[in-house]
């Protein structure tokens, strides 16, 4: 299993329980996001751009399936020459979370193309935004569409955007759509299915992602939340269980199932470059 969505808790530095904890219960990499930028509602304690960088690709270092990603607030000012220094020093990708803009902002937009030009994913938080402020409006997959307009970004959106589950399905048909259309150029949206969702929607969840008919099986990801620096491996054990248990029950082959726990992942991160052929979503006029 690879952990997409693991987020860091203290600025403390490595702990090696981390990969013993992940080992445990067959777990041999993860995504990790760094600390928060300082304009985040949670940065209690606000930690300067190199120090939530060097903290994070400490955590990453000499391991082969710890992929750092940093969490990038687009609006800063030095924006760009962050994602330039981040590329230079080895960073996996991004982690946005867009808490007070659209995703449309223009000065956002600007930013993914940077990030695209530089062959780099991009991790989004969606669904309704847990921060104590107006700002899940912003986070809604339809947000998201503008993402069509740069070519080759490849975004994952976090929680199955819960509760806009089926906003982030079609929309993921609508990328699909684009993208088998012009495999070469298009934008590719991932779903990260980090709950997100509570446990009552989970089948549902699961059930409609693969038997919508969409060709997604390349493009879905098992993530946690949890935190590297305090991984909760009985909770964690239990979505994988939970979400195994349904994989099977709905049928997905050992392949597919795989793929979700961990290949796609690898494919989100460029890694994979194996050209993944789509299948165009069926309408009445193909
Ligand atoms: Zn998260």
């Amino acid at each position: 299993m690879i952990d997409c969505h693991v987020h860091l808790k203290t600025a403390v530095g490595r702990e090696t329980d981390f990969k013993v904890n992940l080992s445990g219960i067959c777990g041999q990499g993860a995504i990790i996001l760094s600390l928060p930028p300082a304009t985040f509602f949670t940065s209690r304690q606000k930690y300067p751009f190199i120090q939530r960088l060097n903290n994070v690709l400490e955590w990453c270092k000499d391991e082969k399936d710890f992929y750092p990603f940093f969490w990038l607030d687009p609006l800063e000012e030095e924006a760009l020459k962050q994602i330039e220094i981040c590329c230079s020093r080895g960073i996996a990708g991004f982690k946005i979370i867009c808490d007070r803009f659209s995703p449309s902002h223009e000065t956002a937009m600007e930013v993914f193309r940077f990030i695209a030009a530089k062959g780099k994913p991009v991790l989004f938080h969606s669904g309704i935004l847990w921060d104590g402020k107006v700002s899940s409006k912003y986070n809604r997959p339809l947000e998201f569409e503008c993402l069509l307009e740069i070519p080759k970004l490849r975004f994952a959106l976090a929680h199955v955007s819960w509760p806009w589950c089926d906003e982030a399905i079609a929309l993921y048909g609508k990328f699909l759509n684009a993208f088998a259309l012009n495999p070469k150029n298009s934008a590719e949206m991932f779903i990260d299915t980090t709950p997100g969702t509570p446990v009552i929607y989970r089948q549902e969840v699961l059930e409609k992602l693969y038997k919508v008919g969409y060709d997604l099986e390349n493009n879905v990801m098992f993530g946690t939340d949890s935190y590297a620096d305090e991984y909760n491996c009985p909770w964690v054990e239990e979505w994988l269980a939970r979400d195994k248990e349904i994989l099977v029950s709905s049928g997905l082959s050992d392949e597919q199932i795989d793929k979700y726990f961990g290949d796609n992942v690898r494919r989100f991160l460029g890694i994979d470059q194996s050209v993944i052929e789509k299948k165009l979503p069926l309408a009445g006029l193909n």
